[in-house]
C-alpha cells in the first residue's frame, strides 16, 4: 500500500532523511519511533506528498509523483503534529475542509460531501460538537476533529504525526482505540509516529526505529523495543518488561 525506497529529504541544506526504505501493507498499522529530530515528521510529510524528496514513494503501486494532486488527496490524508486551525472556525466547517479534493474550483460542496461529513461526525461522536468553535474544545475532542477531517477525505491511507502527544493517558487510549476500530471498519492503512514507546508497541503491527534520518531497526515491538537499541539511540537506560500483550518500556535511574 505504501512503499518507499531510498527516500531522501534535504531541508535547509542538510540531509534530514537519508535513504529510508519503508513498507506498509494494506490494512497494516506501522509506527515510526525515534528520538527528537530523527526525521519522523519529515518522513511522514514526504510520504504524504507534502515535501519534495528523492528516491521513490509508491501508493498502491503508483509512484506518488504520478498521482495528480486531487487524486493523491483522495488516497492519503495527513494529520499533522499540531494542525493549524483558522481562529474561530467551527467543527463542521473544519471537517468539511476534508472534502476540498472533491469540490470543483469556485464550486460549492455537494449533497454527497455533506453526507460524507455527517457520516464521519457520527462515527467519531462529534455530532453534538458540530457547531462549536474548535478553539473551545478539549484536547481529546480536538484530536477527534482532526481525525474527522482526515477521514472525510475518504482516503484509504492515514498518516498520523504523534496523534496523542497532547493528551492524557485516558484520552490517548480512547483516540488510539478509535483509530484502531476505524482501521478495521474502513480497511484503513495507518502510518503513525509516536513518542510513548510502550503505547506505540501496543497498537502497531510493526515498528520502525529512525535515528539520524536512517532506519536503524524495524520489526515487531519485541524486536524494536530492546534495551540495547533504546540505550544506543535514545541514550537512555530502560528496562523492557513483559506487559502480557507486549513489551513495556520503563526508564530507570542509574
Ligand atoms: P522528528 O519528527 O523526528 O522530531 P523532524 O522530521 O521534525 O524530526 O526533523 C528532523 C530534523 O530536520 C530536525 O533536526 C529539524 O531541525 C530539521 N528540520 C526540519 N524542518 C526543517 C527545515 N525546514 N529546515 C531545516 N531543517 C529542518
Ligand atoms: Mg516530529
Amino acid at each position: 500500500m505504501i512503499s518507499a525506497r531510498g527516500l531522501r529529504v534535504r531541508l535547509g541544506g542538510s540531509v534530514i532523511v537519508d535513504g529510508v526504505d519503508l513498507d506498509v501493507a494494506a490494512g497494516e498499522w506501522v509506527t515510526i519511533i525515534g528520538p527528537n529530530g530523527a526525521g519522523k515528521s519529515t518522513v511522514l510529510r514526504a510520504v504524504g506528498g507534502l515535501l519534495p524528496f528523492s528516491g521513490s514513494v509508491g501508493l498502491d503501486g503508483t509512484p506518488l509523483d504520478r498521482l495528480p494532486r486531487r487524486v493523491r488527496a483522495r488516497t492519503v490524508a495527513t494529520v499533522a503534529q499540531a494542525p493549524v486551525v483558522p481562529p474561530g472556525m467551527l467543527v463542521l466547517d473544519y471537517v468539511l475542509l476534508g472534502r476540498t479534493p472533491y469540490i470543483p474550483a469556485l464550486g460549492r460542496e455537494s449533497a454527497s460531501d455533506l453526507a460524507a461529513v455527517e457520516e464521519v461526525l457520527a462515527a467519531l461522536d462529534l455530532v453534538r460538537l458540530r457547531s462549536r468553535r474548535l478553539d473551545t474544545l478539549s484536547g481529546g475532542e480536538r484530536q477527534r476533529v482532526f481525525l474527522a477531517r482526515a477521514l472525510a477525505q475518504g482516503g484509504r491511507i492515514l498518516l498520523l504525526d504523534e496523534p496523542t502527544s497532547a493528551l492524557d493517558i485516558g484520552h490517548q487510549q480512547e483516540v488510539l482505540d478509535l483509530i484502531d476500530r476505524l482501521r478495521g471498519e474502513r480497511g484503513l492503512t495507518v502510518l503513525a509516529t509516536m513518542h510513548d514507546l510502550s503505547i506505540a508497541g501496543e497498537y502497531a503491527d510493526r515498528m520502525v526505529l529512525l535515528a539520524g534520518g536512517r532506519v536503524v531497526a524495524a520489526g515487531t515491538a519485541w524486536e524494536v523495543l530492546t534495551e540495547e537499541l533504546l540505550a544506543r539511540h535514545y541514550r537512555v537506560r530502560v528496562k523492557v518488561i513483559d506487559g502480557g500483550r507486549g513489551p513495556l518500556v520503563v526508564p530507570v535511574r542509574g
